[in-house]
Formats: C-alpha cells, sequence, structure tokens
C-alpha cells in the first residue's frame, strides 16, 4: 500500500519508449493505491494505460509539469510484485519497454467484466440477397463484398471481433455497410459452450509404468523442496505424457501450491481441459476465442485463489496463479509459443524464467523437443527425462515412404493419392476403422497457373500466389485475405483460361468423396472451422465414430488420441521442407512425427503413409523411422557450423515500408549502425536483404539476421537496435525480433 504522503508514482506506460514516468497522485486516490495497480495517464495528449511500479515521496520533475493520475479500477487487483519483477526482465530480454510486456500481462481488455455479451453483426436481408449484393459490390468494394461472402458462410449473428480476423479487414467497410441498412450491429448472449464440453470428457487414472514413475518422482524431488528446476520430458507420441502431467500436479496441489499448464492453442480441446477438469475441481481454462469479460472472470478467479490451474494457450503464461508450483508447457517444440506482436516473447523460455522467479518446476514436454531444449538439456541445464515407449505396450505405428515420381500420372500431373493409399483406405472402410488424411495446405490449389505464358496468379497487394478456394469460388491471399474471381483469361497474356495447379485440402475432400462415396468425410482446417463450436462438433462426431474419414490441415495433426485410427495419409509430407528458414528441417520431422503419432494409439496397429516427390531427403527418411535422435545428430552439426541457435542466439529486424527505396535505405542505416560496434567480433550481420516474403498489404519488407555468439553480443546487438521499434511512421515500421522462429 502506498504510505499516505507519497505524493508521486512512478509509472511503466504502454508505449515504445524505454524508461518510466512519474506522475502525481491526486488527493483522492492516497492511501488506495498500490503498486502494480493498472492505471489511466495522460502522455503526450493521449490517454494510456500503465502501471504503477514505484512510490515516490518527491521528484525532481517541475512541479509544473507533472501531470496526475486520471484513474484506475479499484476491483481490478494489483499485480502480484513477482509478476511486475518477471515483466521487466521479459521486457529486457525481448527488447520492449517495461508497460508493454505488462499489458501482456494483464490486458486493458480485462476491465470489462460482467458483461455476457459482446457486439456481433447480423445480416438485415435474406442470405440470397446479401449474396447478390456481395457480387455486386465485388469490383468496386472488394472489402464490403468479401464481408458480406463471409457473413453468410459463418451463419450469422457472427461475433463482430471473429468477422474481422477472418476477413482481414479494419472496422470501418463493416460500419458502411451498417449504414446502407445491410447489416447490423447488436449484441450476442456467450456461453461458454468449451468449459461444459469439457466437463463431458473424462481421463480415468491409470497405474503409471516404470519409465512415467520414474519422471514424476525426479520431478518431486524438486518440487517436494520447493526448489526450481526445469526438465524436459522427451516421451514418443501415446507414450503417457499427459499421465505424468497429473501425477506430477496432484502432488503440487497437495502441497497447497498451484500450476499452469500450457498447450498450444490448437490443440487446446474439450479433450486436453477435460483431462485436467475432471481430474481437479479448480480449474480455470484460458484461449483465444473466449469473450474479454470470460477472460476476466477466469483471471480473477486465479488473482483470488478460487482458482489454482490453469490450463490455457500462450497467454496463460501470466496469470495470476496463487503460490505457483509448477509449470508444463506440453508440445514445447511448437513455433506458436512465440508471440508475433510486441511483447514478441517466446512462453517457452519465459516459462522457464517464470518458474525461476517463483520457485517452481519447470516441465516442458515434447515428442520432438525443440533442438534448444535438447541442446540446454545435454549441457545441463533441464534434465532429460525419457519415456522411449508407448504405453500399456502399445506400438510404434508402421511408417512407408511413398515415392510419389512413380505414380501414374492422371491427365499429365501425379494423382493426389497414391495407388496404394487408396486401397488402404478402402480396406479400413471395410472394417469400418478411421482414416486421417493430412495436408498442411488450404484452399483447393495453392496457386492458378497459365499453361501458356507460364505466369502464376499474384496478389496485386502482396508477393505472393493466391489460393484456389473452390468452395468460395475465389482467388484468395492468405496475407491479406483479399478476394477475387477466377480470370476468364490469364491476366498476363490475356490468351489461355489458367489452371489449378498442387493440391489443398479441399482438392483432398473432393477427390475422396468422388472416390468414397459411401464413406462419411469430414474436413478440417480453418475455412470449415470458422467457429470454435463446429471444431469441437466434428471432433466430437469423430470420437463417436460418425465420421469414417478425416481430412485436414495441422488443426487434425496435434493432441488427438483416438484409438480407431489406423491408417495416416499425410499427402505431401514435403510442404514446407523448402521454406528459407534454417528450421525448415526440424519442423518437417516434427509434424510428420505429431501426425504419425495419431496413427494406432489402440491395440491395432497403425499405419501411416508419407507421400511425397523427395523420398531421399533426410528430414522425410529420419521421419518415417520416428529416428529423433538421428535428427538431432544432423541438425546439431549444420546449426554448429553455420552458428545457428542453439549455438548462437538471433536478433532479426524487419523494416516495411510503403516506399521501397526508403524501405531499403532504412534496413542498411540499421546495418551500418551494427557495423559501428564492429570491434567487438562476437556477432555476424546477414543482410541487409529483401525479406522472402517480398512485399505484403503494399509494404515492401527488408530484413536482417544476426547471429550472436555470446551472451555479450546479444545484449549488445539487442540493445543497439532495441529503439527502432519506437521509430515507426505512417510509411515505415520497424520490427526487432529477438529469438524470433519466422523468418520470413
Ligand atoms: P502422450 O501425451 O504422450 O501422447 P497420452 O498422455 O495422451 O500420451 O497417453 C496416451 C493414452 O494412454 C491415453 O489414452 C492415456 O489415458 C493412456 N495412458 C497413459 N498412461 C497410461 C498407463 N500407465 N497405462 C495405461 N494407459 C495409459
Ligand atoms: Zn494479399
Amino acid at each position: 500500500m502506498g504510505a499516505p504522503n507519497d505524493r508521486y508514482a512512478k509509472i511503466a506506460l504502454n508505449i515504445p519508449v524505454f524508461r518510466e514516468f512519474t506522475y502525481a497522485i491526486p488527493e483522492e486516490f492516497r492511501g488506495r493505491l498500490e503498486v502494480g495497480n493498472q492505471v489511466t495517464v495522460m502522455f503526450h495528449g493521449r490517454k494510456t494505460r500503465g502501471f504503477i511500479v514505484q512510490f515516490l515521496a518527491e521528484t525532481d520533475v517541475p512541479e509544473n509539469r507533472i501531470r496526475g493520475i486520471l484513474g484506475f479500477d479499484p476491483f481490478l487487483p494489483p499485480l502480484p510484485s513477482k509478476l511486475l519483477l518477471f515483466a521487466k526482465k521479459m521486457a529486457e530480454i525481448y527488447a520492449c519497454s517495461w508497460g508493454a510486456a505488462l499489458e501482456a500481462v494483464l490486458p486493458g481488455s480485462l476491465k470489462r467484466r460482467n458483461v455476457r455479451t459482446v457486439l456481433g453483426v447480423d445480416i438485415q436481408k435474406r442470405p440470397d440477397e446479401i449474396l447478390e449484393i456481395s457480387e455486386s459490390l465485388e469490383e468496386t468494394r472488394e472489402k464490403q463484398s468479401r464481408i458480406l461472402r463471409h457473413i453468410v458462410e459463418l451463419c450469422p449473428p457472427v461475433p463482430l471481433k471473429a468477422l474481422l480476423q477472418r476477413c482481414g479487414v479494419t472496422r470501418s467497410p463493416v460500419d458502411t455497410l451498417v449504414r446502407k441498412g445491410i447489416l447490423r450491429l447488436l449484441r450476442i448472449p456467450v456461453e461458454d459452450e468449451f468449459l461444459e464440453q469439457s466437463k463431458r470428457e473424462f481421463a480415468p487414472r491409470h497405474c503409471l509404468n516404470a519409465e512415467q514413475e520414474g519422471a514424476v518422482a525426479k520431478v518431486l524431488a524438486f518440487g517436494a523442496r520447493g526448489e526450481h528446476r526445469t526438465f524436459l520430458l522427451h516421451g514418443v507420441t501415446g507414450s503417457g505424457k499427459t499421465e505424468v502431467y497429473l501425477r506430477i500436479l496432484e502432488e503440487v496441489r497437495k502441497m497447497g501450491r498451484g500450476a499452469i499448464i500450457l498447450v498450444p492453442e490448437i490443440s487446446l480441446t474439450p479433450q486436453t481441459c477435460g483431462r485436467f477438469l475432471s481430474r481437479f475441481p479448480d480449474v480455470a481454462v484460458l484461449h483465444s476465442s473466449l469473450t474479454d469479460a470470460t477472460r476476466a472472470r477466469q483471471w480473477l478467479r486465479l488473482a483470488r485463489g478460487e482458482a489454482r490451474i490453469v490450463v490455457g494457450a500462450r497467454s496463460a503464461l501470466f496469470a495470476p496463479v496463487k503460490d505457483l508450483g509448477l509449470i508444463v508447457v506440453d508440445e514445447e517444440h511448437e513455433s506458436s509459443f512465440k508471440q508475433q506482436q510486441v511483447p514478441r516473447y517466446h512462453a517457452r523460455e519465459m516459462a522457464v524464467l517464470r518458474g525461476k522467479l517463483e520457485d517452481a518446476v519447470v516441465v516442458l514436454g515434447s515428442a520432438t523437443p525443440s533442438m534448444e531444449s535438447w541442446q540446454a538439456a545435454r549441457s545441463g541445464r533441464y534434465e532429460l527425462l525419457e519415456l522411449p515407449d508407448r504405453v500399456g505396450g502399445g506400438r510404434m505405428p508402421r511408417i512407408i515412404v511413398e515415392d510419389m515420381r512413380s505414380e501414374k500420372p492422371i491427365k499429365g500431373r501425379p494423382p493426389v493419392v497414391s495407388k496404394r493409399l487408396e486401397i488402404l483406405m478402402s480396406e479400413r472402410l471395410r472394417v469400418k476403422e478411421q482414416v486421417l488424411l493430412f495436408l498442411n495446405r488450404r484452399g483447393f490449389s495453392p496457386v492458378l497457373f497459365c499453361n501458356l505464358c507460364g505466369k502464376t496468379l499474384q496478389c496485386p497487394n502482396c508477393e505472393v500466389a493466391m489460393t484456389w478456394h473452390s468452395a468460395r469460388g475465389r482467388l484468395v491471399c492468405h496475407y491479406c485475405m483479399r478476394e477475387e474471381r477466377h480470370p476468364e483469361l490469364c491476366p498476363t497474356c490475356k490468351a489461355s483460361r489458367p489452371v489449378t495447379l498442387g493440391a489443398g485440402t479441399e482438392r483432398v475432400e473432393d477427390w475422396v468423396r468422388r472416390k468414397f462415396p459411401e464413406a462419411v468425410v469430414a474436413r478440417m482446417d480453418s475455412d470449415t472451422m470458422a467457429r470454435r463450436e463446429m471444431y469441437e462438433k466434428v471432433l466430437g462426431a469423430f470420437r463417436d465414430r460418425q465420421i469414417d474419414i478425416l481430412i485436414g490441415t495441422q488443426m487434425i495433426a496435434k493432441g488427438l488420441d483416438f484409438p480407431d485410427v489406423t491408417l495416416v495419409g499425410v499427402i505431401a509430407a514435403d510442404v514446407g521442407l523448402f521454406q528459407p528458414d534454417f528450421r525448415a528441417g526440424e519442423r518437417t520431422f516434427q509434424i510428420l512425427a505429431q501426425v504419425a503419432g495419431r496413427a494406432g494409439r489402440g491395440e491395432k496397429e497403425g499405419l501411416v503413409l508419407f507421400q511425397t516427390m523427395n523420398p531421399s531427403l533426410p528430414a522425410i527418411q529420419m521421419a518415417s523411422r520416428i529416428d529423433y535422435k538421428g535428427l538431432v545428430a544432423e541438425e546439431m552439426e549444420y546449426r554448429r557450423q553455420l552458428s545457428y541457435p542453439p549455438f548462437s542466439r538471433l536478433v532479426r529486424a524487419i523494416v516495411e515500408s510503403q516506399d521501397s527505396q526508403e524501405g531499403w535505405r532504412s534496413i542498411e542505416a540499421l546495418a551500418q549502425k551494427l557495423e559501428m560496434l564492429h570491434s567487438n567480433k562476437g556477432f555476424q550481420v546477414l543482410g541487409p536483404a529483401v525479406a522472402p516474403l517480398a512485399r505484403i498489404r503494399n509494404r515492401f519488407r527488408f530484413h536482417l539476421l544476426v547471429k550472436c555468439l555470446n551472451e555479450k553480443a546479444f545484449s549488445l546487438v539487442r540493445n543497439c537496435l532495441a529503439p527502432y521499434e519506437a521509430k515507426k511512421t505512417r510509411q515505415l515500421r520497424f520490427l526487432i525480433d529477438v529469438d524470433p522462429v519466422s523468418m520470413l
């Protein structure tokens, strides 16, 4: 509590300036504020949020320049001091301001507490009329036309936020459509169906096998002493890692301590949550499709100690769990644990930091650990725990690499599905077992291509090919969401009609439905699963065996535990392998091992086919043997030679500019700045260069990558580049990404 005579407070503001600011505490707030309270103040003429980080009895700032705190929310508990400190360290690591890091800990949206409705959009006319209007607006008002098409697809009323996100637009075209009387805004009630569904899931409590037992005991040896230690739990798919987390959690709760369980957003299914909810009474769940109000309620339950466990995606790491004793990061290799906006933190690395600050044990689990964590375990910084076998005598699936070059072409092109996979599918259908078909590419075809002049159709705003979505009947840019009709003639040579090239999930579905008209088929990707309810529904139906063949993107690759899946087909195992990213091989291995792990989780043996045009590539070969150690040997050698993580730390700088020359000049200026640090030999600069995604939303993109060979060089480089993030203008943006996971 602030002493009554403290007249000033230091406030960390959510702005890209790396210092705190002093404000006066008005008479009426004195004695009521605490360190950790969120307040609003004026900063350069704008209302800005910030957190009190310190009280001051006096200040050097002249009396006439000091402003007062405008307001605070007396119902929002102040952030505990450990979270304040945690945010401060995170800000240092990821080169952002303390206030920006705190905004991630306690988002401003938490203020709207008791509302059980959200702002939604509904249609004012019949769906067919809406689609007609959409057609008529297509040439002149592309964004409005896009919004109308999507709102019909989504079955209105739809939450406004979800609609904007899906269409990649701001609110203003929606407002225009409202003014025209085509759409209307309304408040729609929301219930948390997700939690209700999760409660119906049940996790039987198994007798642990010896390896599981050993892992639990090693973690608890530290946990029981209230001592921090990080463990890397490496267990093949189906080895019972979740049961290990649950047992550790039981003991941690018996000691009266709380826990955070982080899972990738995509595997935050009722199945996962149900496993925790059915064993513990005091679980809160946090995920991105919760409304602000629900999120706020969950947050307050944790802050008050009514819930002591949180299961959630990345941002749940900041939950105000009381007396934190355990943090679990499941699927720790997932790149979605890295946030792509400020603060650009990596939840896995921050979990270790938070564990340290709170004397909690940290368990990172994966079937295919990241090279970073593996190296940390090898060097003794973390402790390695291994579950080498599937539980209950289950065997790993058999994997066949299918060389698609030797398939008989259909109309000159390789078939979507090989003859062998087709036969295997029909066999599975006959005996009523289930099939998964995986392809990490949505739409019907990733490219439209002109046979005559050889040009592909690109988005006018971005330098990327547009994807053909046949269900919607539109070409879609997956970066800016722009949609266009299928052109009659190639826009370049105007002599021939462009044709599709390559396959996405829609084409696979189309093929399956034609080949197996009697089978029940579902497709799961972000086009069909626009609303979370649909996702839950399909998963439920699949578990109840009402679906024979499930086709999908990475949505079906993770965490699903369905014993009747005996066949998994990977349509194109090499998607992603040729990305200009040093982690491309590691990621391909991880995703293939994950998907393969969905097969044969029950009594029946699983079979997996990797279709590929590049059967001899090491990542595919090693994935086909699930030879994680082989991957490690190969990757580590390559990374050591080229000084990539884990043998260095990276800082990436990106410049995005409407003007290409200005952008290039700016990235060169950055490079020169780094050159001036040259006396330090601890880092290497790659670039500057045009970024692989050279233009997005009409902004030209340039980047450079710094490999820092030691911590000293790392902090030197970071401190040199950090201030740039604040130098953004309307035309020019700087992004400083510390420990980046995306190289695009
Ligand atoms: P992972 O997370 O490693 O992929 P899971 O925790 O999902 O593995 O476990 C796979 C399945 O095995 C689950 O259905 C789980 O209930 C079951 N299971 C876990 N531990 C045991 C055990 N010791 N004996 C029998 N079954 C187990
Ligand atoms: Zn685009």
